[in-house]
């Protein structure tokens, strides 16, 4: 079939929007007609090649849409199902099997490599193969075929043309909280970048009922938007000694914090902030070979513990119906952090996010 997708062709090119040809769904592969797609700074860095995935490819992680038909041997979902696109695993490592998918020993190759298994891809131009099956979905097209552990069914009263950033970005802020920090109600929370991960990860610590909840940054239009959301103290890390503020906020510590910015310094001044027992989680990314240096000497006083956190450390298929049902009770507005671009706006929804002007793009067909 015809489909019209974005495609990758190489570093700092906007990606093309064309028509292309869809194979039928294969084994295992179910094929939806996308709604909306978030963009995630994980597709900027594969666009501009940061990471290995050959080109010329569909990107897109964050998919959201209707199941139109599914292939042989597929038996969860079927046509009609509403359904929202996370990462493809194996299913059988130790991690999948101990329900910590996000560490599966075969993420790399199944979300970067744009291939399947055996080497082919769903998607042609004039019979060039593009490249297909990023992060198990490449939903930056009207229509794609997913590999079926990708595929996360929901309610047909969840609005699809929200939904997508729950496929990555917000279970990565939402899911470092509640499913590895796992804070008690009263506990002090901070989280370090306030872009859309870190605000899913204020939202996670207002549902956990943390207080109090600091917020840092060093744009003050995004610490006005954590206000709004629940943090009860907000600070520019520009202006102020980040550390002695957050220590006087939290009477000498604070007991859980979330590093969303990936930055060393930053990751040093989390650790620094910590109080007795604290727990830190690690969630910005940062560049392979990127070092921080801590004060093993004074921090291994405080018994305090850092996590490293991909993905949330969720399982999708439980983790994402818990965050809609939360938003569909008024407790989880991530609806707050959208801005909506039509699909043929797509390079212009990239640039907004990259020039901080958009919180969380998404792209709807
Ligand atoms: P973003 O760029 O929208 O947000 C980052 C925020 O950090 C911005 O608001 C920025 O102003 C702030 N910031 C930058 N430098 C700072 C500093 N020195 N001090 C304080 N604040 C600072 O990005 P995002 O989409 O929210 O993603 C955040 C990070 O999470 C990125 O590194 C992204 O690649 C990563 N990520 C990780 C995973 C995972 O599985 N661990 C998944 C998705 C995204
Ligand atoms: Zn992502």
């Amino acid at each position: 079939m015809k489909v019209t997708a974005a495609v990758a062709t190489g570093r700092g090119k906007p990606l093309a929007v064309k028509e292309l040809d869809l194979e039928e769904p294969g084994p295992g592969e179910v094929q939806v007609r996308m709604v909306a797609t978030g963009i995630c700074h994980t597709d900027a860095l594969v666009r501009d090649e940061v990471y290995p995935t050959p080109m010329p490819v569909v990107l897109g992680h964050e998919g959201a849409g209707v199941v139109e038909k599914v292939g042989p041997g597929v038996t969860t979902v079927e046509p009609g199902d509403h359904v929202l696109l996370s990462f493809s695993t194996c299913g059988t490592c130790a991690s999948c099997a101990n329900g910590h998918p996000s560490y599966c020993t075969q993420f790399f190759g199944l979300n970067f490599s744009g291939r399947r298994a055996d080497g082919t891809t769903a998607f042609s131009d004039h019979g060039q193969p593009i490249g297909s099956h990023f992060f198990g979905q490449s939903s930056f097209s009207s229509v794609s075929n997913v590999v079926e552990c990708s595929v996360v069914k929901v309610p047909p009263t969840a609005p699809l043309e929200l939904l997508g950033p729950l496929g990555c970005s917000v279970p990565t802020g939402a899911g470092a909280v509640l499913n590895v920090l796992d804070p008690e109600a009263g506990s002090s929370f901070v989280v370090f970048g306030t872009g859309a991960v870190g605000m899913s990860a204020l939202l996670a610590a207002r549902v956990a009922n943390c207080s109090p909840i600091i917020a840092v940054d060093i744009v003050d239009s995004r610490l006005e938007l954590a206000k709004e959301l629940g943090a009860t103290h907000v600070i520019n890390s520009r202006g102020e000694n980040v550390v002695e503020r957050i220590k006087e906020i939290t009477n000498g510590g604070v007991d859980y914090a979330v590093d969303a910015t990936g930055n060393r310094e930053v990751f040093r001044s989390m650790v620094d902030s910590l109080g007795s027992r604290g727990h830190a989680a690690l969630v910005g990314l940062a560049a392979p070979g990127t070092e921080a240096a801590i004060d093993i000497g004074l921090t291994i006083l405080t018994g305090a513990k850092i996590s490293m956190v991909i993905e949330g450390d969720m399982v999708p298929h439980t983790f994402i119906p818990r965050l809609i049902s939360l938003y569909q009770d008024g407790q989880f507005p991530f609806d707050r952090l959208i801005k909506s671009y039509p699909f043929a706006e797509i390079n212009t929804a990239f640039e907004d996010s990259k020039s901080g002007a958009t919180l969380k793009p998404v792209v709807v067909f």
